[in-house]
Formats: C-alpha cells, structure tokens, sequence
C-alpha cells in the first residue's frame, strides 16, 4: 500500500493543524465553496466565501501548491474585462480507501478520489465473523484496497455500525461483537496511514451533504435525517448543517425503540424493538414464513412501525427531509408508503406539508462517501 511518507505530493504541508486558526478556517470556507458548488473563479469564490480577493487568491495558491486545487482554463462567457480563470478541486490529487461495515453479508470498500468519484471497488464477505475475525476482515478489505490505488492516499475512512466515539472507539456494535474497540488505532497501526470511523448511518448523512450533488442524492436543505436500514437500524441526523452525535454519540439509535410490548424478544434482551420489525435479517425471515400474497402487509407493519418512531422525531425538530437507505427490494414500495402515511397521520399538517421522505438512490454507497467525508473532514479541513 502506498504510505503517504512514499507518495510522490508532499502531503505533511496540508495539515490544519501546521496553520493559524483563522486561515485554516478561511481554506475550509474556500474548499468548502468549491465542493459545494463546483468550479469557479476567484472573484466567484470571494463572494460565496465571504472572504476578500486577496485573501482568496493567497488561499488559492497554496491549494494549487498543495496539488488539491488546480487552475481550469479560462470561463467564456465572460461578459466584459478579462475573461475569468476557473478555479476546481484536483480529484486526483489522493485518493481514500474506504469501508462500509453496515451490511449484515459483506463489508464493502472503494477507493475514492477528493470528489467521491469510485475508481476501484472491493468486498469481503462475512461469513458470520464476529469480534476478531471481523477486524482481521477489516485488515484485508483495507489492504485490497490498498493495493489498487495508484495515487498517494490520503486516509482511511471506515462507516461501521453501533455506538463510536471522537477517538475512532467502537463502544458497542452488537452484531459485530464489538465492545470498546479502539479500531482506529488497530487500523492505523496495520496500514500507517491515518483512519477515521464515524457511525454508518452519521456517515451516509455526512456523505448527502458532502457528495449529493456528485451521487445525484443532494440535500434539500440544512436539516436532514438519513434511516439505515440493513444490520440494525439506525438514524444519521443533520440540524442545521450539523451532525448530531449526542452526549453519549448514541443519538439516531432508535433501533432498540420498543414499538410492540408483545414482539419478539431483541439482542438487547427485550421484546418487540423497532430492530425486530425492520432490520434487513428479521424483515427477510418474516418474509420468508409468509406466502407472495401477504409479503405487502409484513412490509407494511415494517414501514408503519418506523413511521411511528419517526413522527415524534420529524415533530420535535420540524424535519422537511428523510432519506430511507437500505436494500431496495425492502425498502421501496410498500415499506416507504407506510412509514410516510404513519407519518402523515401522527403529524400536524404544518410539520407533514413540507416533509419530503424518499429513498436513496445508492444506498451503498452513502455510507462509503461518508466515510470518506471523514477523511476529508479531518485532513483538509472541510466541515
Ligand atoms: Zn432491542
């Protein structure tokens, strides 16, 4: 695997961290403008960012001194006065491994450039691996992947199911086995690069943000909640532009939500969790006890016991967008038609008129961009 000490661009200049606050802040707002909003030119990015053109221009260049940002030839439809050079993010500048642990099959992992864009794609199947042999999965999917990347990388970023705090520390994944798992030391002393983890539905909420225009899946607004629905469930929520962790990082856990007193008993030693009804598992096992003509009222009784977990939630924080995430045999059609009639009905209409709930387009793929959003985040300093 290429370490970044190996790689061709000097990579120990770009860290925030070498730099005074202030124009570490102002190199965000300029990187940020550009991945928002695409190419532009200087004058452009003086006035998104808030910012003076002198300050943007030296900003500028140290970008296209870092390799990240490069100059794109000259717009032509300028109106008057010389015409303006665009200014764009280098997507090939490095590139990041990342990994997606939330499928209850395989973990699946891509290489990814600076704009999401996947140029290599690899998967480990799970084979029912816990604890150990779960990390040692990890180990191998991060090495393949590694090894097809022909650009120095920039990080590791890894989506992983269950509770995570800021150090990279897997507090609890049930499914996984997990229980205080310093992954990110573990994973960033086997390949010597840096890695970052983050929860997997806080990751494909993190990756609408950063990548939605990229993936087509861009975010109506500043609030947003993205539902996981695979291994567990579980909610990845943006307020006002900002991710919500909770005090304990278990905000979005409502997978252990009681919504039948008289359901099955749960992995947490309860009965009739919001996880019982619908994650991807137990939804196909109740699938499979039923015949074709009454599957729509088990993914109805799914869609509605979401729908009734979610109202309190879209209520209580005036949501206008949910993104449902998950395996599109399960979650289109009659699951989503529940969940937003559940909704619907359980809402003042003056919280429900405005609230758009759909299904993500790549549902996959979310959580890897996220993961990279990671990366992005802590390493170039985008927010
Ligand atoms: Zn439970």
């Amino acid at each position: 695997m290429p370490r970044r000490e190996d790689a061709p661009v000097t990579t120990t200049t770009i860290s925030r961290q070498q730099q005074p606050p202030l124009r570490a802040h102002n190199r965000s707002l300029v990187l940020e403008a550009l991945y928002r909003d695409g190419s532009m030119s200087r004058a452009d990015l003086a006035r998104r960012s808030g910012l003076t053109r002198p300050t943007v221009s030296a900003l500028v260049s140290d970008l296209i001194d870092d390799g990240i940002a490069r100059e794109l030839g000259v717009r032509d439809d300028a109106r008057v006065g010389k015409p303006a050079t665009l200014v764009g993010i280098e997507s090939d500048a490095f590139h990041i491994v990342t990994v997606d642990l939330s499928s209850a099959e395989r973990f699946v992992g891509a290489v990814v450039d600076l704009r999401g864009g996947v140029v290599e794609r690899a998967s480990v199947e799970l084979d029912g691996a816990v604890g150990e042999a779960a990390v040692g999965l990890v180990e191998r999917l991060v090495d393949d992947l590694g090894s097809l990347t022909t650009r120095p990388l920039l990080g590791i970023g890894v989506a992983t199911p269950g509770i995570v705090d800021h150090e990279g520390v897997v507090r609890t994944a049930v499914h996984l086995g997990w229980y205080d798992l310093d992954l990110r030391s573990r994973l960033s002393d086997h390949v010597g690069l840096p890695v970052h983890v983050g929860n997997d539905s806080n990751a494909a909420a993190v990756g609408i943000r950063t990548f939605g225009e990229t993936t087509g899946q861009a975010a109506a607004g500043q609030s947003l909640m993205v539902v996981t629905i695979d291994h567990g469930v579980g909610v990845g929520l943006v307020v006002a532009g900002a991710l919500v962790e909770g005090d304990q990082f278990s905000a979005g856990e409502i997978g252990h939500v009681t919504v039948d007193e008289n359901g099955d008993v749960c992995a947490c030693g309860r009965r009739g969790c919001l996880e019982e009804v619908l994650a991807a598992p137990q939804l196909r096992s109740r699938l499979r006890q039923h015949d074709e003509g009454s599957r729509g009222a088990v993914l109805n009784d799914a869609g509605r016991a979401l729908g009734l977990v979610l109202a309190p939630i879209i209520s209580a924080l005036n949501l206008n967008e949910v993104v449902l995430s998950g395996p599109a045999d399960l979650v289109e059609g009659a699951l989503l038609r529940a969940a937003r009639e559940t909704v619907r009905q359980r809402t003042l209409s003056a919280v429900s008129n405005g609230l758009i709930m759909r299904i993500a387009g790549s549902g996959t793929d979310l959580a890897l961009l996220g993961a990279a959003s990671f990366v992005l985040q802590a390493e170039l300093g985008l927010t």
